[in-house]
């Protein structure tokens, strides 16, 4: 149960708002679906491209297929508890804190769970592309 006054903290890079009861609670800003057409690429990191937003060089989504945004990402590691083909790895970001990566998006099937588990929406996974091989035989498993 929070104190008055207390904290509730989801992530980094949020939005305040002050209750009723004077508890500063904070709302995750989720990752913007649209950063691979409106952010800079500014570099790669195995074989994906990083991306910074316009206003904030430090704001970076690391991914194509599988976006993270590493200023929301506190590391948590239930995307890859939940990923079935271990898309994610947890690395440490530039100011030393942990974030995952989607090292090995190339495998991910589009299933979605890791954008339903991240607790702060700091994942977005692309509608086309990923293992398509793997999506089709998992479909047909489907069709009986
Ligand atoms: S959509 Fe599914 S397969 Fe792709 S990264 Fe997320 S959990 Fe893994
Ligand atoms: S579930 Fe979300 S916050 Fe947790 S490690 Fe994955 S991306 Fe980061």
């Amino acid at each position: 149960m929070e104190k008055e006054g207390a904290l509730v903290d989801f992530g980094k890079n949020l939005i305040s708002t002050l209750s009723k009861r004077n508890i500063v609670v904070r709302f995750p800003v989720p990752i913007d679906r649209t950063y691979r057409d409106t952010w800079n690429i500014i570099g790669t990191h195995h074989g994906h491209p990083v991306r910074c937003a316009q206003e904030s060089e430090t704001t970076v989504i690391h991914g194509e297929i599988v976006g993270v945004d590493f200023s929301l990402c506190f590391g948590c590691e239930k995307c890859i508890e939940a990923c079935p083909t271990h898309v994610f790895d947890l690395i440490l970001d530039e100011s030393g804190q942990p974030v995952v990566d989607p090292i090995r998006e190339e495998d991910c099937i589009l299933c979605l769970v890791c954008e339903i588990v991240c607790p702060v929406a700091a994942i977005n996974v692309k509608s086309e592309g990923g293992s398509d091989d793997t999506l089709n035989s998992l479909l047909e498993g489907t069709r009986g």
